[in-house]
């Protein structure tokens, strides 16, 4: 495989890994990648050994922490992610922003570890679009998971009772704002007709970050084919995860998966969302040091092209997360980090001095 590959990562939950063990453990001194996040399958090391270039780190609270804990909280936690992963000492490109292929071209040929944000789950935004605004300000929030496992006030789950069949008003907002921001919109987690609803109304590309294929393995989380379908003839795509759950408990069963996406919409509308330190994921799996061997040389066995194996391994993910020169959106500027916040939304942000090095 030719050296230069950039391989890229669509979902991985460690941010809520170190939230849950802060919260867990008051006392304890703040995790770090570098020395690892108890319980996380990523690690610095294990990363540049053989980890993905460039992963999409979620910013995630559970339902449960969210129900027990006021907006203000809930928001102090997502602050305290990015918090998080700006003390990590990998590219984030000077404070989370707009960035070219040249630098993540730099990144990789460097050796460094690209990070970049989600928000999974529309209840984190509080039915406040300037919230999100404002979020994406300061963490340039590459996506919006519609819903995670519960419905929201505007969109229904995959995996709960069905309430407002699809996506609200408000719902449509959310979508047309993702567009304007450039933040692309994520239907892994919504319901079908919420997903198919959100593709009709999103001008721009829609993904689903972390799921499977329902002609598969019957799951709701996992897209059926017209679906997927639907998602590349806007330009996305799906990323197929390593969870057990949604793709079985091998190896081989996660490249069957790829393989019937690849089969429905072609190579350039697959891509990887493992969903690493969030569902559990099969046996073969050990930690990060795995993802190449289990990506790469797993489709390089079933016989895909080299080109094939780039663009599923990273390229078509990297098409997505750096727009095409000339789209409209604006990329948000980080040196006004708090600039769109409500007032009901602001809040001390001295911790968040980052200067503009991109290293
Ligand atoms: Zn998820």
């Amino acid at each position: 495989m030719p050296q230069q590959m950039i391989t890229v990562d669509a979902h991985v939950d460690t941010c809520w890994l170190a939230t849950k063990f802060a919260e867990n453990n008051p006392e304890a001194p703040t995790s770090n990648l570098r020395q690892g996040v108890p319980d996380s399958e990523l690690r610095t090391e294990w990363l540049n050994e053989s980890g993905p270039n460039v992963i999409v780190y979620a910013l995630y609270l559970s339902d449960k922490l969210q129900d027990e804990l006021t907006d203000d909280k809930v928001a102090d936690h997502i602050s305290d992610q990015i918090a998080w992963l700006r003390d990590q000492i990998y590219v984030h490109f000077g404070g989370f922003r707009q960035f070219d292929m040249e630098e993540l071209q730099d990144a990789r040929n460097g050796g460094y570890h690209v990070m970049l944000t989600a928000l999974e789950g529309g209840r984190l935004i509080h039915d406040d679009l300037q919230y999100l605004r404002a979020l994406h300000n300061r963490a340039f929030i590459r996506y919006l998971t519609l819903t995670h496992n519960r419905n929201t006030t505007w969109a229904d789950s995959a995996t709960d009772v069905k309430y407002h069949g699809g996506l609200t008003a408000f719902g449509h907002e959310v979508v047309a704002l993702c567009n304007e921001l450039g933040i692309l919109v994520d239907v892994s987690h919504a319901s079908d007709l919420t997903a198919h609803e959100a593709i009709v109304a999103s001008r721009g590309p829609v993904i689903a970050s972390h799921s499977g294929c329902r002609a598969v393995l019957d799951h709701p989380r996992n897209a059926p084919d017209t679906l997927i379908k639907m998602l590349a003839s806007t330009g996305g795509g799906i990323g197929i995860p390593f969870a057990r759950r949604f793709v079985g408990d091998s190896v081989a069963g996660f490249l069957t998966h790829v393989q019937h996406a690849v089969g429905l919409v072609g190579p350039d509308h697959v891509f990887i969302g493992s969903d690493m330190d969030g569902a559990a994921l099969f046996d073969e799996f050990r930690d990060v040091r795995d993802w190449y061997h289990i990506v790469v040389d797993g489709l390089a066995k079933l016989k895909y092209s080299d080109e094939d194996i780039k663009k599923i391994a990273g390229e078509n993910l990297v098409r997505l997360l750096i727009p095409e020169t000339g789209r409209t959106h604006d990329s948000p500027n980080n040196d006004e980090p708090l600039e769109a916040l409500t007032e009901d939304w602001a809040e001390d942000d001295s911790e968040d001095s980052e200067g503009g090095d991109i290293f």
